[in-house]
């Protein structure tokens, strides 16, 4: 059985692998099907992730982050994971192509998903003019007036990257304060092609093969209005990716998976969580790779107590036959040693030892 398997492959899942490999655990990371590294490859330039001064673009800083893992002997498998058993002492995990990996410990550090905004037709005309992703799907707006919907660093970034396809991009925000960083807000305020509707919230699109149009709504007065638009880019947030571990770890009212304090460990002994999954705030790159160091160093910590638990049962096993043997079981040295064993026993039993963290 290998000693730890991590799922993800942000920043979180790769520094957590790259510890866990240095500390010589050999770690499986389970990456995606899909694109491996995380919301990071749908980023542009990253200017606050310490160590590069002059920025990094996101899917570069992820593909460093998986050569540094491998390099220390991270195995990496591109598939989706689809089933977790995790109850027992070995961590079970299936992937969609049907393998079945076993670890005594597990990282789950899945990070979070685009939130929608839930309204008429938006289902249907996904694809079709509404994007989650301005570096996939930008370029197809040339010369097009787009919307960014949202107030947040994300709609930031995202309209100022639009800037450089479209003829025009309207952010479109529910209040008439931005949420954004200063330094992201200034950028966007000084784009001659950005402009901001106040106070607007979208309750529909407009189309048949395509967007449109929106409908606005006007969050002080209540009218609505309709806005003839190209495109339309979401950048209303995300929500932690938790679907797997429903009914299997205790999650908090903001729905990221719960963990003890400022460590990593979750409800189930055994099992750690890092990175936007457990972080309902920050939700920063430098932040996840912090929190996958956490993981690993608590997933080193937690093996090396079953290790010692082992260690010390062996131990109990063969302590009543030398007792046996000498006949001294009144000898109060010998005694004692035989309760200082089951003690430690006690104390270190995984399950015991885990679960008084958690
Ligand atoms: P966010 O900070 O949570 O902002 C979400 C924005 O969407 C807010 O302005 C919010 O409005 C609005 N919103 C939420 N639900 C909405 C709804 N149903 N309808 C309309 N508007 C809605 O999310 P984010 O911008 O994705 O950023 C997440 C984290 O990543 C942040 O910590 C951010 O700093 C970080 N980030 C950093 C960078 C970078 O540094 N390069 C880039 C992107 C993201 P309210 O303001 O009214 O709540």
């Amino acid at each position: 059985m290998r000693d730890v398997i991590i799922i993800g492959s942000g920043p979180a899942g790769f520094t957590a692998a790259i510890y866990a490999a240095r500390a010589n655990l050999k770690p499986l990371l389970i990456a995606s099907s899909v694109e491996v590294g995380g919301e990071l490859m749908q980023t542009t330039e990253v200017e606050n992730f310490p160590g590069f001064p002059e920025g990094i673009m996101g899917p570069d800083l992820m593909d460093r982050m998986q050569k540094q893992a491998e390099k220390f002997g991270t195995e990496v498998v591109y598939d989706d994971v689809t089933a977790l058993d995790i109850t027992g002492e070995a961590k079970r995990v299936t992937t969609g192509e049907g393998q079945t990996f076993e670890a005594r410990s597990l990282i789950y550090a899945t990070g979070s998903a685009y939130r929608k905004l839930g309204c008429d037709r938006e289902t249907e005309l996904s694809g079709r003019g509404i994007s989650w992703c301005a570096t996939c799907d930008g370029a197809f707006f040339r010369n097009r007036h787009v919307a960014v919907v949202g107030g947040g660093d994300s709609a930031m970034e995202e309209a100022t990257f639009l800037s450089r396809f479209a003829s025009k991009v309207t952010v479109i925000h529910r209040r008439d304060a931005l949420r954004a960083s200063a330094a992201m807000v200034e950028r966007a305020e000084n784009d001659p092609k950005i402009d901001f509707r106040w106070n607007s919230t979208v309750v529909g699109f407009e189309g048949d093969q395509k967007v449109t149009g929106m409908i606005l709504r006007d969050t002080v007065t209540g009218a609505d209005s309709q806005m003839p638009i190209d495109g339309v880019f979401e950048a209303i947030g995300s929500d932690p990716r938790t679907h797997l571990v429903h009914g299997l770890l205790d999650l908090t009212e903001a729905g990221t998976i719960a963990v003890d304090g400022r460590s990593s460990r979750t409800s189930v002994p055994g099992v750690f969580a890092a990175g936007d999954v457990i972080d309902p705030i920050y939700k920063q790159a430098a932040t996840a790779a912090g929190s996958g160091v956490v993981a690993a160093l608590d997933a080193q910590a937690y093996l090396a107590e079953l290790d010692d638990a082992a260690t010390a049962q062996i131990g109990e096993a063969d302590q009543p036959d030398e007792i046996e043997r000498t006949g001294e079981v009144g000898n109060s040295q010998d005694a004692g040693d035989v309760e200082t064993a089951n003690a430690t026993a006690t104390q270190l039993d995984p399950a015991d030892a885990a679960a008084a963290h958690v």
